[in-house]
């Protein structure tokens, strides 16, 4: 309720603009009123200030574009739901056809090449994403310095395990090393909070669940499929992503050179659907 309020506060002269239109459908009322019939000249007022504010809705929404804040749906850990996004921020998203898309990229650091060439691409389009680490691959200095650069990019790297193994079939012992201590591994490496974790191929069983939680962070994976994991061709991951998106889905994809050749036109087919890529809110009491 508040932050409804906050945000009238915050567009208060389109609030005021709003008011002034409904004070001129009076007079315009007023005046029919001394033409016309009275029901007629009601009429008249009730359609000039329906029509008038839904145009300032309209204007309001394109002046006042707040972009809210996300978390992960616990209903879905495939997507992500707005957090506290006031009335006139939810207007303004139906008015303009804005939708969120959360980019996530499985099993980096790959190489120098691709690892780069993922980040120029999305700083280009002015996108942050969630990088899944392996820890094994990020074990020479060059993949040190992948997952570092994506962090320092204002990227977030999140855990995806130390082997990318199937996490059912692993001990105990064995679950521990691949999700605490991959946890403690990432976050010596880039210096911030890691909250996330995707169980390699996306299998979880209840022990998996309970060592996740266990070393503190939160399950997630995916509700779009770019299906760059087996197909091969930047156009198919272009064609899937695309068809896969809805709004609030997080967008699984791969550390992999041909996807990296499929991002860039991928990004700018999403823009042109009207999709806006955020990260979420992972670290709220940090
Ligand atoms: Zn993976």
């Amino acid at each position: 309720m508040m932050d409804v309020l906050f945000a009238w506060l915050q567009a208060s002269s389109s609030a005021l603009w709003c008011a002034g239109v409904f004070v001129a459908g009076a007079v315009v009322g007023l005046v029919l009123s001394r033409v016309v019939a009275r029901r007629m000249a009601l009429a008249w007022i009730g359609g000039l200030v329906l029509g008038v504010a839904s145009l300032g809705s309209v204007w309001a929404a394109e002046y006042f574009e707040p972009l809210p804040r996300f978390v992960l749906d616990t209903q879905d850990i495939g997507q992500v739901v707005p957090a506290g996004q006031g009335m006139l921020g939810w207007l303004a998203d139906r008015v303009h056809g804005r939708k969120y898309l959360v980019l996530s990229f499985d099993d980096g650091p790959s190489n120098p090449r691709t690892d780069s060439a993922i980040l120029a691409i999305l700083a280009r389009h002015h996108a942050h994403a969630v990088f899944f680490s392996v820890c094994a691959h990020a074990q020479s200095a060059e993949g040190r310095a992948a997952l570092r650069a994506d962090a320092a990019a204002g990227d977030l790297v999140e855990d995806h395990s130390w082997t990318h193994p199937h996490l059912p079939q692993e001990s105990a012992a064995a679950l521990h090393h691949e999700i605490a201590d991959s946890r403690v591994f990432l976050r010596q490496l880039t210096g911030q909070p890691v909250d996330w974790f995707r169980p390699p191929f996306g299998q979880a069983d209840a022990a998996v669940r309970a060592q996740i939680r266990q070393a503190g962070m939160q399950e997630v994976m995916w509700g779009a499929n770019s299906e760059d994991s087996w197909l091969r061709s930047p156009a198919q991951i272009q064609y899937w992503s695309t068809r896969q998106a809805y709004n609030g889905a997080i967008l699984l994809m791969h550390s992999h050179a041909t996807t990296a050749a499929a991002l860039d036109a991928t990004l700018t087919d999403l823009e042109g659907m009207g999709y806006r890529f955020v990260i979420p809110s992972l670290h709220p009491d940090e």
